[in-house]
């Protein structure tokens, strides 16, 4: 689907702020390390608050109309994170009292690996461009920085304040066209701690085990980091487009008196069959001219050929990480061993949520799962979003005219 879609998808500049250089790099390359985090698919902020927010919250919003709705907005945005160092000095002013300021804030390269930090200024030129409005229309819906996720070595209120005014002298050309201007988030101390210090001060008192926990939990440390920016993030992207997702969410609630979503997903154990809505037998009809792939149990025709991804994802692009070890090491692991379908067909109901299960729309057996932030398929290549029906579910079935005949050409 990803590569089906003809426009690139816009770029959101996000800047990592903080007081340590190597401690924002760290973040900066754990952000880039997961895919997840490199870009957001707009649909997924759609029920959202502005407040950080889980795919729980999101689980249970229907599409189905989502893309009338939300359809002037890309499918997705890609974030560029922007690693800075910001210096604080103070002076003695007539009174005797010290007065803190903002020596500078630069940018220390992609990786954050640069040891001169560079002017920002040039990140803001696409401002003035923006608001010139090209004769192409197709202008920059992020110019400048849209978010700032302040951290590592910085807490103090009125040094956040300062980054604030530093930034917005910075993008002062142009907050006119009514859409907010950047987003600025300082990170914060879970309770009952006062300060992040204090955070990290308990946590070296942690036992390993304890530790171990709140690192993968994202409670403390880098992860929290990292989620705080990926969150910060997200608000900024929202906030770009919140009309339309207000109004996508007006139609959500009004529609939600009227359908009863008959399913708990969760409740339901993984090949359990379901009882079948009768709007969900939507006639479909995969074109019997090509390859078509049926239902193992029932042998309804799903899908065809002409259904799946086109181009089909690179093979084994990424690597596997940790979690994914338990999967096992059997032949599977390491070739495609999913159909990706490019887009919602009728029997999928529209793709409501986040994610869910796929149902074949006859006999209810669970055939496949959709993923609008995406799935790794078992070759390794992450596919964003998916829509996902392993091959071990279906059935080949070629066209009866032409048994002979080589038809595949999608694989
Ligand atoms: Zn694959
Ligand atoms: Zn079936």
């Amino acid at each position: 689907m990803e590569a089906s879609c003809g426009s690139k998808p816009p770029t959101c500049r996000v800047a990592v702020v903080g007081a340590h250089r190597q401690r924002v790099a760290k973040i900066v390359a754990l952000l880039r390390d997961n895919e997840l985090r490199e870009s957001i698919a707009t649909i997924t902020l759609a029920c959202t608050t502005t407040q950080s927010s889980t795919a729980a919250d999101t689980a249970a919003v229907p599409t189905d109309n989502i893309h009338a709705v939300l359809k002037g907005l890309p499918v997705k945005v890609n974030i560029e994170y922007f690693p800075c160092i910001a210096t604080f000095d103070a002076y003695d002013d007539e009174c005797g009292g010290s007065v803190r300021y903002l020596v500078k804030l630069e940018y220390h390269g992609p990786s954050g690996t640069l040891v001169r930090g560079k002017s920002l200024a040039p990140l803001f030129d696409d401002i003035n461009r923006a608001s010139t409005d090209d004769d192409d229309g197709d202008k920059n819906p992020f110019p400048g920085i849209s978010a700032v996720a302040v951290g590592c070595g910085i807490e103090d209120d009125d040094d956040v304040e300062r980054i604030r005014c530093f930034f917005e002298a910075c993008s002062s050309a142009n907050i006119s066209d009514g859409r907010g201007g950047t987003i600025i988030g300082c990170v914060k101390p879970n309770p009952p701690y006062a300060s992040i210090k204090e955070e990290n001060e308990a946590f070296r008192r942690l036992s390993e085990n304890e530790r171990e926990e709140a690192i993968s939990n994202g409670t403390f440390g880098p992860k929290k980091m990292v989620n705080f920016v990926h969150d910060i993030a997200k608000r900024a992207i929202r906030q770009r487009w919140e009309k339309e997702f207000k109004e996508f969410e007006e139609m959500f609630v009004r529609k939600e008196r009227l359908i009863h979503f008959a399913t708990d997903e969760a409740s339901f154990a993984d090949d359990v069959t379901i009882p079948g809505k009768s709007q969900c037998t939507l006639e479909h009809a995969p074109n019997p001219q090509l390859v078509r792939y049926a239902c193992k149990r029932c042998r309804t025709a799903l899908f065809a050929e002409d259904e799946l991804e086109y181009p089909p994802h690179c093979q084994s692009l990424h690597n596997f990480r940790r979690k994914m070890h338990k999967v096992g090491h059997g032949s599977a692991v390491g070739s495609c061993q999913n159909h990706f379908i490019a887009q919602p067909l009728p029997w999928m109901d529209g793709c409501p949520g986040v994610e869910g299960k796929l149902h074949c729309p006859k006999c209810r057996t669970k055939v496949g799962h959709y993923s609008w932030t995406g799935a790794q398929c078992s070759c390794g290549t992450w596919v964003t979003p998916a829509i996902m029906i392993p091959l071990s579910k279906v059935d080949e079935m070629r066209p009866a005219s032409s048994q002979n005949v080589m038809v595949s050409t999608y694989h």
